[in-house]
């Protein structure tokens, strides 16, 4: 049986991933310090014999008794209000925690996958965004703490391949969505569907024309999946490229949920990406992958996952106003 270790596995992408790894009949170690993850994502997984958990924090040293297969490195806080709230976790895990499991991919002769992200390129000057492109972050903002951790993580990784010649694979995530995704973490989606449930309006940030693209869970896993059986060593953008304003996708969430609330509109977040849309000719090309949900089917997914959520769940929501809106 091949043995993958999943970091972040009680978070919403690492969860998708132990069950997908299951599912294709590996032995699963699942390892979260549980810091923005929960057990609840992964807990109908404890009766399996195929997979351990491990409580611990990758940006320590990592320790993983017998062999290792592979490696996907999915722990870090990943929404702006985590960044602002645990930053030097963030700027940690991305970090440390990578050159962590770097060092046991080498030791363990494991393949590993990175979660990167778009947000490695900032605010983006380059529109789709191809994995050419470098990208415009600024290095002191509030969401530089994830930016620059992500694209140091990259740094590592290929230095960890040309040097060590460790089999690395780079994911660059765009925004993805699904059942698990945190109620109270600040995004767009559970932002929405949070105040839809409630029966609070809708907050758009700045005047909505800020564009996103947003993929479905099943697609983004699939994608991931496919890059770490692949050969391919440089990274590669794993997004749906439909893209929307947050204008339209909050009058399309007020259409699905039925909610009679309207469209408030507050301040925009500083650094906050006015374009966003991944260029997917690589993975077409070299993964044969692309999204089938269509983001219809996607958000009436989520939106049942939202409704099961019980009335205390939905009550426990942050604000996001005290995170830095346009501070400097
Ligand atoms: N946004 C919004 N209202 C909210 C939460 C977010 O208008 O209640 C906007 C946010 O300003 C950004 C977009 O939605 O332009 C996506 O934000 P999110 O935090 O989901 O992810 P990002 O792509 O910015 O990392």
């Amino acid at each position: 049986m091949k043995r993958v270790l999943i970091t972040g596995a009680a978070g919403f992408l690492g969860s998708h991933l132990c069950d997908r790894f299951i599912a294709e009949g590996f032995h699963v170690i699942g390892m979260d310090n549980l810091i923005t993850g929960d057990l609840k994502n992964i807990e109908h997984l404890f009766k399996l014999p195929e997979f351990e958990f491990h409580h611990h924090d990758v940006s320590k040293f990592v320790h993983v008794p017998g062999s290792l297969d592979y490696i996907l490195h999915f722990a870090s806080p990943a929404s702006p209000i985590d960044y602002l709230k645990i930053p030097i976790q963030t700027l940690k895990v991305g970090a440390l925690g990578t050159h962590n499991l770097l060092g046991l991919a080498k030791d363990k002769g494991a393949r590993i996958l990175i979660a990167s992200t778009s947000e490695i390129y900032g605010d983006p000057l380059v529109h789709p965004q191809t994995e050419e492109y470098y990208g415009n972050v600024n290095t002191i903002g509030p969401r530089g703490v994830y930016d620059e951790a992500k694209r140091f993580q990259e740094s590592i990784t290929m230095a960890y391949h040309r040097f060590h010649g460790v089999d690395t694979r780079i994911a660059r995530i765009f925004n993805t969505y699904g059942p698990r995704m945190r109620l109270n973490d600040g995004r767009v989606i559970p932002a929405f569907m949070g105040q839809a449930l409630r029966g609070e309006d809708l907050t758009v940030f700045g005047d909505g024309s800020q564009t996103r693209s947003f993929c479905y869970v099943d697609d983004e896993i699939e994608g991931i999946y496919r890059l770490l059986m692949s050969d391919y060593k440089l990274p590669v953008n794993i997004g749906n490229p439909h893209e929307i304003t947050i204008k339209d996708f909050a009058e399309e969430i007020i259409k699905l949920t039925g909610t009679d609330q309207k469209i408030v509109y507050k301040p925009l977040p500083k650094d906050d990406p006015m374009q966003r849309q991944p260029d997917i000719t690589k993975a077409r090309n070299i993964l044969g992958w692309e999204p089938k949900v269509g983001r219809e089917e996607g958000m009436r997914k989520t939106f049942k996952y939202f409704r099961t959520l019980s009335k205390e769940e939905l009550e426990k929501t942050e604000h996001r106003d005290f995170t830095g809106h346009n501070r400097s």
